[in-house]
């Protein structure tokens, strides 16, 4: 702690957007990051807690206050190697985490937390642009081979983990290019791809093969990754998207969220769109179901496309504007969190329930909702309709794909039909055949995910030579 009596001097400063003006006529990030001297002297706010819960906060249990001593002082390169210790894609979270390490910071108390997400987005750019990472490219080779299947956050956190560990390692990706829903579902505007794009040449460096359009259990029989490899790790995410089968559902214009986002994505990567037809929100009334990141995603890409309206309704009553510290604090808090893209245009609704949808010619025009009491009951007489011309359905996933892939493995499954695997060991119900991310914890986040992939790495290697020195 180089500095005392920082966190009583400095107010807490974070980085702030472009005008919505602007920032919605692109796709790319807007996010203005804080000057050097002002991230030091937000970093010289840190009080290095004598029980730093911030760093319990963090699911990859990021060392903060240590790092933000470091970038205190200006050893930034130091600082880069500290992060990197414990997280691999530092520029992935410190763009789209929602920082359970800020919610727990001691001085969130106060509403005033420590800048922490910023000052790690700060370390990790800092680093790519002065050179500090590079390839770290085993020197020995153990001989031993693993198949990864998928490259999401999961996937790629363990393969760079055990290329390192000197293993062979092979990622099977069923797309065209690597990195899950941080590329083809988490838009542009929120994290650019070429970020993915610099990961990847990194690991390749490292050794890492990818194979890409390797569609596990569907072009590629899994059997064959079993023969040919010492382990397997599944980390194929949750792919199965709630569904409201409601009156009028098959009408055309209703869509999931995710076959909706990834055509966007793709489009600002000049990729092949795919051989669905296009969904475009330009000119259209538009209604997002469902409240979270992806339903925020579905609003920012309508807005950007010009829609003419944007409305998003949640089921779930519209939690506090605070949080009620005493009982909160240093866990997540329920409370009204309001995403860049919700000021970018949206009318929010809450404790709403969509009962039908009618249309005409076979298209979506409206949809029949109506309002619901703390239990979710529909309260009579307050029935009301809602026009829409795209009705985008971004209610969550509810578990990972079982046809192909698990199906042909036979791989047990746990209660929520989620990969069942404990924590420790992430061994599935086969033989050789482990499991990480959201196809083992269900829908969740990347952070959630890098440190999955860092565990199962450990137990991987831990299980095929006996000892291992990579960390949990
Ligand atoms: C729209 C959206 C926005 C989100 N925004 C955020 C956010 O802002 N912050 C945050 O922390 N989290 C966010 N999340 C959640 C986060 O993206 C996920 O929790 C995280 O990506 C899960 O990582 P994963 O590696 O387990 O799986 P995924 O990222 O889902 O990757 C799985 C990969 O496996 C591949 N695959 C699946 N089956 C096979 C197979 N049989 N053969 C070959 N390949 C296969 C898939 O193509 C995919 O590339 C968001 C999710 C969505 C949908
Ligand atoms: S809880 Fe906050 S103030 Fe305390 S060590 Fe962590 S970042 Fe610093």
């Amino acid at each position: 702690m180089g500095k005392v009596t920082g966190f009583l001097e400095v107010d807490r400063q974070d980085r702030r957007y472009a005008p919505a003006g602007d920032r919605i006529r692109h796709y790319r990030e807007f996010v203005i990051p804080l000057s050097e001297e002002t991230t030091r002297s937000q970093a010289s706010r840190c009080m290095n807690c004598g029980i730093p819960f911030c760093h319990t906060g963090c699911p990859v249990n990021n060392q903060i206050p240590d790092w933000n001593d470091l970038v205190y002082q200006g050893n930034w390169e130091e600082a880069s190697q500290n992060l990197h210790s414990t997280n691999n894609f530092p520029e992935f979270t410190g763009r789209v985490c929602p920082a359970p390490c800020e919610a727990s910071c001691t001085l969130n108390i106060e509403d005033t937390p420590v800048t922490i997400k910023t000052i790690e987005c700060a370390i990790v750019d800092r680093a790519w642009s002065h050179g500090w990472i590079k390839p770290m490219a085993s020197s020995r080779r153990t001989g031993r081979s693993v198949a990864i299947v998928g490259s999401g956050p999961a996937g790629l956190a363990a393969a760079q983990q055990l290329a390192r560990a000197g293993h062979d390692v092979h990622v099977y990706e069923k797309h065209a290019k690597a990195g899950g829903l941080l590329r083809y579902g988490i838009p542009d505007f929120k994290m650019e791809k070429n970020l993915i794009d610099r990961r990847i040449r990194q690991m390749e460096a490292e050794g890492v093969v990818f194979h890409y359009n390797s569609h596990i259990g569907v072009t590629t029989p899994v059997d064959e990754l079993i023969a040919a490899h010492d382990a397997v790790l599944l980390s194929g995410g949750a792919e199965q998207p709630r569904d409201l089968p409601i009156p009028g559902r098959e009408l055309d214009g209703i869509h999931f969220a995710m076959d909706f986002l990834p055509q966007q994505n793709r489009r600002v990567s000049n990729e092949p769109v795919g051989s669905n037809e296009p969904i475009l929100a330009g000119g259209k009334h538009v209604v997002v179901i469902g409240g979270g990141d992806t339903g925020s995603d579905c609003i920012g890409t309508s807005v950007r496309q010009g829609a003419v309206s944007v409305t998003q309704l949640e089921i779930m009553p519209r939690p506090p504007e605070k949080e009620n510290k005493a009982l909160s604090w240093p866990l997540w808090p329920l409370k009204l969190r309001t995403s860049s893209s919700h000021e970018e245009g949206a009318e929010r609704d809450f404790a709403v329930l969509t009962t039908g949808f009618t249309g005409t010619g076979g298209k979506v025009r409206k949809l029949s909702c109506v309002r619901v009491d703390a239990k979710m009951q529909p309260i009579p007489g307050t029935e009301f309709e809602l026009k829409a011309d795209l009705v985008l359905l971004a209610m969550g996933f509810v578990n990972p794909v079982y046809e192909g892939l698990l199906e042909s493995l036979g791989v047990t499954l746990d209660p929520r039909k989620n990969v069942a695997a404990n924590q420790t060991d992430y061994r599935t119900s086969v033989d050789k055949v482990y499991a990480a991310g959201d196809m083992r914890r269900g829908q969740s986040l990347v952070v959630w995910a890098i440190r999955e992939g860092r565990q199962a790495a450990h137990a991987i290697d831990k299980d095929l030579m006996g000892t291992t020195t990579l960390p949990r």
